[in-house]
């Protein structure tokens, strides 16, 4: 069996008005991510974790924010479509850590939900995904409430 490790990262804005995806559910928000696609910044750093494991680039690489086709885009599928290209080499995520860095709303009521729902996306159990949600304490960025800040560790494992 080969084991590769993974990282990824990423920040998005947050304005009034629109709607709030992360970890592919919908979070009732005042506030929400300003986007291309759907604006699932925890997918996305997920989706470079994965793509980073297996030095295949990066989402911005593979989706281009320029494109009309991912204009507005389900993140699930952007990480469906990465779970399908590693597939295709031999390989599949053996599990996946997600701290996310937000101010407000309290993610706490939706982690169990994310979980289950990039567990489903990506072909695995769900005590196979980490989420974990954190404020940073009023200080910068993401505590003036200005955005939105994740990180991702996958392992990606070929039988
Ligand atoms: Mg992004």
């Amino acid at each position: 069996m080969e084991l590769r490790i993974g990282n990824g990262y990423d920040v998005h804005a947050l304005e009034e008005g629109l709607p709030m995806w992360l970890g592919g559910v919908n979070i009732p928000s005042a506030v929400g991510f300003v986007a291309h696609s759907d604006g699932d910044v925890a997918i996305h750093a997920l989706c470079d974790a994965i793509l980073g494991a297996l030095a295949l680039g990066d989402i911005g690489h593979l989706f281009p924010d320029t494109s009309p086709e991912w204009k507005g885009i389900d993140s699930k599928i952007l990480l469906a479509k990465v779970v399908a290209l590693i597939a295709g080499r031999g390989w599949r995520v053996g599990n996946a850590d997600i701290t996310i860095a937000l101010q407000v709303p309290k993610l706490a009521p939706h982690i169990l939900s994310m979980r289950e729902t990039l567990a489903r996306v990506m072909g695995v159990p769900v005590d196979a995904v980490s989420v974990k949600a954190t404020t940073t304490e009023r200080l910068g960025f993401v505590g003036r409430g200005e955005g939105c800040e994740v990180w991702a560790s996958v392992t990606v494992i070929k039988p």
